[in-house]
């Protein structure tokens, strides 16, 4: 497999700060060429506090560069197990929200039926559900949700789309089966005692910071794996879950959240699930010109990959 095209630039011939800016140095590719469709959403219509995430696609892009090939742990490449490519970024409109769920599930339809899976780089936490719309609708999926926030509000300004409300939307459309869900890291205050009733009833697990503080990784993970089962499953990994000291730039922080290590180690217990695809979000550059949260979204999208390519 490793004689194929779809191989990173090589860095000791063209340096990581030159070249074309696409995901992990990787070239451009149409769909039906990959397995590993990488994939950005440049939309942040659905933020209710700080924008910003819609150039998230384009930053972590650019911090994607310092990605190597191989994963220091395994000592495996996904470069050679699998064929990735940079399929670009969904059509989206940013004056029209709804236009743009449309869009956004009609190209990852075509990613679907082209027989690629998605890993994508949001965008605000609202574009999972068009995502979820495209790659969920014969069967219900389960899913792993790693984040401050459990997104499963019913609206926000009488609006039912927006980055708080895609997993209620998920699960309400058949999308995701909640009793296959696990929501992890989630934690802050909350505008009313029974914001989390909805996830509760229908049978979501979460796993608040405090509890996953007390249990540790390993723990929490076998739990998550147990739930899934090796059932089709879908992973979204807002950025937000992470503490803010190592994320900054997202927009709507929350103190006391896990570290990058912890994240890294759990993505790296996700290895052997049935994948079907897997999201990064909420990474809003214009609010850490360091470009460490873009860095770290870019890092955790290759652990991704490396489970999404078997090692
Ligand atoms: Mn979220
Ligand atoms: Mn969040």
């Amino acid at each position: 497999m490793s004689n194929h095209p779809f191989q990173p630039l090589d860095s000791g011939l063209v340096p990581r700060f030159a070249g074309p800016s696409t995901f992990m140095r990787l070239p451009m590719a149409r769909p039906e060429e990959v397995d590993i469709a990488l994939v950005g959403i440049p939309f942040d219509g659905g933020a209710t506090n700080r924008t910003g995430a819609r150039h998230g696609p384009r930053e972590i892009r650019n911090q994607s560069s310092l990605v190597r090939r191989v994963h220091h742990v395994t000592g495996l490449s996904p470069f050679d197990r699998i064929r990735a490519g940079d399929c670009g970024d969904a059509p989206i409109n940013p004056l029209d929200l709804m236009a743009s769920l449309e869009s956004i599930e009609a190209f990852y339809a075509e990613i679907r039926a082209a027989g690629a899976r998605p890993l994508t780089a949001g965008g605000d936490h609202l574009t999972t559900l068009p995502i979820l719309r495209a790659l969920a609708k014969q069967a219900p999926v389960g899913l792993v949700q790693f984040d401050a926030h459990s997104d499963t509000y019913d609206s926000f300004f009488g609006s039912r789309y927006n980055h708080g409300t895609p997993f209620r939307r998920a699960i309400e459309e058949g999308l995701v089966d909640p009793r296959r869900m696990i929501q992890i890291g989630i934690r802050g205050a909350i505008s009313d005692a029974a914001n989390y009733d909805f996830a509760r009833t229908a049978g979501v697990r979460i796993v608040f910071i405090e509890e996953f503080m007390a249990r540790g990784v390993a723990d929490v993970m076998a739990e998550a794996r147990a739930i899934i089962g090796d059932k089709p499953t879908y992973l979204s990994f807002d950025i937000d879950a992470l503490d803010p000291s190592f994320a900054p730039g997202t927009g709507t922080p929350e103190i006391g959240g896990m570290s990058s290590r912890e994240a890294q180690a759990m993505i790296r217990l996700m290895g052997g699930a049935h994948l079907i695809g897997a999201d990064l979000v909420e990474v809003s550059p214009p609010l850490d010109p360091s470009g460490l949260t873009a860095l770290t979204g870019a890092t955790l999208m290759f652990e991704l990959l490396c489970v999404m390519a078997g090692g």
